[in-house]
């Protein structure tokens, strides 16, 4: 086992959990045989122009990621960060490039979805109307919902070639943590790699939690080889005040 991460009374802590953390709950990733989801290309389905294209398609596979996603449960690193908040309250900021609830159902409150939620829509003109819980099935051109305002209903998720969620609020949470976290996701490629940079300059210790060591690892402070699951509860421990 690796050696305890200790976190001290003024630690803020980032996290950032990427796909490696569903992965280990039995979501596929795009990153599974060549790019491929159960297929399906990235270029086809998780992009603006696949949804000018064919949102019939789009919205058969955010339907089958539903699906998929209800049939999953959290593991023990999803648990382990549930239970940091409840140690840390808001000195932890749980950054997620995951879609899924698995965080949620784990029991963590306070978390950011850079990359939209599974389980949300909204209006595709972006008409004023907020985005809202959504858990339909949508299989064909005549199930897509409507808008009051008359356009459809797209998924709440950021495709490629869309800016993330709360940039600003990522940014300044970076800014003041004394720890960041890279948990399931390439160091290597944004947006960890310039989470890591970013946490660095600004004297943070930074972790790298994954089961290959990434090509980027002299920008980590430290390197813990292994599955989150298996590696991360009872990785860090915060001393109880005597
Ligand atoms: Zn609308």
């Amino acid at each position: 086992m690796p050696a305890p991460v200790e976190i001290g009374p003024q630690d803020r802590l980032f996290v950032l959990t990427g796909a490696g953390v569903s992965a280990e709950s039995g979501l596929p990733t795009f990153r599974d045989s060549n790019g491929l989801w159960n297929g399906y290309r990235v270029e086809e389905v998780a992009t603006p122009e696949a949804w000018m294209e064919d949102a019939e398609k789009v919205w058969r596979f955010y339907s089958m990621r539903r699906r998929d996603a209800l049939r999953c449960e959290p593991n023990p690193a999803h648990y382990a960060l549930a239970d940091l908040e409840r140690d840390l309250g808001d000195r932890l900021f749980l950054c997620t490039q995951n879609v899924d609830p698995l965080h949620e159902r784990a029991g963590s409150k306070r978390l950011l979805h850079m990359h939209g939620e599974l389980f949300r829509s909204r209006c595709e003109a972006e008409c004023g109307r907020p985005d809202f819980f959504d858990d339909g099935i949508y299989e064909t051109a005549a199930d897509i919902p409507r808008c009051q305002c008359g356009a459809q209903i797209r998924p709440h998720i950021v495709w490629f070639g869309e800016m993330p969620f709360d940039m600003d609020r990522i940014f300044a949470e970076l800014d003041r943590c004394t720890m960041l976290a890279v948990i399931g996701s390439s160091g290597t490629v944004y947006p960890a790699a310039g989470f890591v940079q970013q946490a660095h300059r600004s004297g943070a210790r930074t972790i790298y939690i994954g089961p290959e060591r990434p090509l980027n690892a002299t920008m980590f402070s430290e390197v813990v080889l292994g599955k989150a699951g298996e590696v991360l509860p009872g990785l860090f421990t915060v001393p109880k005040p005597d």
